[in-house]
């Protein structure tokens, strides 16, 4: 398998970003003055250096955008008001693609190339908030009779938290931010601690696109000094997390516990089902791209796939020759297609889950093993094949680039398959038969079905998962209506009666 190199690395990566926080309207350290280095897990080297938070910061934070929502202007601002800053943050982003995505590939691993993808991807998602701003409005009720008037307004919801994971940082932060702001509401924001750059420069960012002091704020740190409070102060009127499903079953319960509202996107095992009269080539690019791309650290990941029994040596046999001419490598290499993985705990994992498939019978027919030369840490593109559904590989996130091969004999068979785990995130559907596409769609338990394509993604298209991939939809033309509160206005008109006690 291609392993590529860059020869100048350390000319391009420079000197660390030192990334402070937001608070208040004003970039800051930790009160303590404590500090975290991120290393790049490609190059081991130090690449950010930002504020170590501890609770008390936290609670700053959400003062400040406690503050700034009853008693600051941003709620009551007209939505053409709003969406002015919104738009001036979509150009602020523009202008910094480079410098974000450059930090973004260097705090996950993930292609250069890519990282600017999603960088300037970002600035559409800032857009349609915009543009969601103005067209936000309640309902009118003429129909209930000639003394009653009722008016349904759409209220911003409050003080929002919002907690984000690591594997598409600046992304998953557009997919909520802007959409909360566009409603009104004020935001505390904790990303990752091992991906703080982006989040710390969309900061600098808001202010210099005129945001409001106390609108936004940001906190650097770990999930239980500092992500733990966002969720359970009783200022905070709503969470909106993005991460591991045990994570957000925790925040969830607490978040119940308060009666807070709460939104979850959470993991996946999603499955690609190839029949036997797909558009091969189209096929095998998209399961080989669904499984290595963000090298399998993605909700999104087509982890599995269900091959047809008729075609599946053969169909598994052209999945395996295209993997071998995926370019792994240092991840500012422009040809590479898979980098580095996050951590040496992500590793761990990875390799602990090929293990497991390996001891469970399955069959390693490509990759397995760490990859390239230490200390980047990189793992191999990785079939497994002879894989059941009673298998751990085929039920539980590997987070990796790990493939797991199941096959089935007919449609009502592989849509059992594809429903047999407990998420619910996404899945894809192979086949020239308009019936089975179809069907397959209607029966699959999952927020997105694609039909013959996979992973694209659209702002005006809703995303999130049934069962245990999350709680709510993100994005599509409701996602700011999420982050608001509907109240009923009844109006009365006419002379009055009583209809107590009448005298
Ligand atoms: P994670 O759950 O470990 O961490 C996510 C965030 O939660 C981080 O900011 C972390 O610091 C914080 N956190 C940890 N413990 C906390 C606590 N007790 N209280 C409050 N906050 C806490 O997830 P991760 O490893 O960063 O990301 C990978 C996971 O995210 C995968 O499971 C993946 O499927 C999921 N994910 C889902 C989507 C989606 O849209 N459905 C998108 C991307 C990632």
């Amino acid at each position: 398998m291609k392993f590529l190199t860059v020869d100048n690395s350390a000319e391009i990566i420079g000197a660390p970003y030192k990334g402070r926080m937001l608070i208040n309207g004003e970039l800051c350290d930790a009160q303590s003055g404590d500090q975290a280095e991120r290393r790049s897990p490609a190059h081991d080297v130090v690449v950010g250096l930002y504020p170590n938070a501890a609770r008390a910061d936290a609670v700053r934070a959400i003062d400040a955008a406690r503050a700034a929502f009853d008693e600051g202007a941003w709620p009551n601002m007209s939505a053409r008001e709003r969406a002015d800053v919104l738009l001036k943050v979509a150009d602020g982003i523009s202008a910094r693609v480079e410098e974000m995505a450059l930090i973004e590939c260097l705090e996950t691993g993930k292609p250069l190339t890519q990282a600017r993808g999603e960088v300037s991807g970002c600035v559409d998602l800032w857009k349609y908030a915009a543009s969601l701003a103005r067209n936000l409005h309640g309902e009118s009720y003429n129909t209930l009779g000639e003394s009653h008037l009722g008016v349904v307004l759409r209220q911003p919801v409050g003080v929002v938290s919002m907690i984000t994971p690591w594997n598409f940082p600046i992304w998953i932060l557009s997919q909520k931010l802007p959409f909360a702001l566009a409603a009104g509401c004020t935001a505390v924001i904790k990303p990752s601690e091992l991906t703080n750059g982006t989040t710390l420069m969309l900061g600098e960012i808001l202010l210099e696109a005129g945001l409001p002091k106390g609108v936004v704020n940001i906190v650097t740190g770990l999930g239980p000094a500092v992500g733990q409070p966002l969720v359970g102060h009783p200022k905070v009127d709503m969470v909106s997390f993005t991460g591991s499903t045990r994570v957000g079953r925790l925040i969830a319960a607490e978040a119940g516990a308060a009666l807070k509202k709460v939104s979850l996107e959470l993991g996946g095992k999603n499955p690609q089902i190839i029949f036997p009269d797909c558009d091969w080539d189209a096929a095998v690019d998209a399961v080989v791209f669904g499984v290595y791309f963000n090298a399998g650290e993605c909700c999104n990941s087509g982890s599995r796939i269900l091959v047809h029994k008729d075609i599946a040596e053969r169909f598994t046999q052209a999945v395996i020759e295209r993997t071998r001419q995926v370019p792994v490598g240092d991840p500012l290499h422009p040809d590479v297609k898979v980098g580095a993985i996050i951590s040496e705990t992500q590793m761990g994992g990875i390799q602990a889950a090929i293990d497991e498939a390996r001891e469970a019978g399955a069959t390693i027919s490509l990759g397995g093993e760490r990859h390239g030369t230490e200390p980047g840490l990189y793992i191999q593109p990785t079939i497994v094949t002879g894989v059941t559904s009673d298998m751990t590989i085929a039920r539980e996130e590997v987070f990796g680039p790990v493939l797991s091969v199941l096959t089935f004999e007919s449609v009502d068979e592989a849509i059992a398959l594809a429903n047999d785990t407990c998420y619910g995130l996404s899945a894809a559907v192979w086949s020239k038969d308009i019936d089975v596409c179809l069907k397959a769609a209607r029966k699959i338990d999952a927020g997105t079905v694609w039909v013959n394509t996979f992973l694209d993604g659209f702002a005006e298209l809703p995303f999130g998962g049934f069962r245990d991939s999350g709680l709510g939809r993100e994005l599509g033309r409701h996602a700011v209506e999420d982050y608001t509160e509907q109240k009923t206005v009844q109006l009365h008109i006419g002379e009055r009666t009583n209809w107590w006690l009448p005298k």
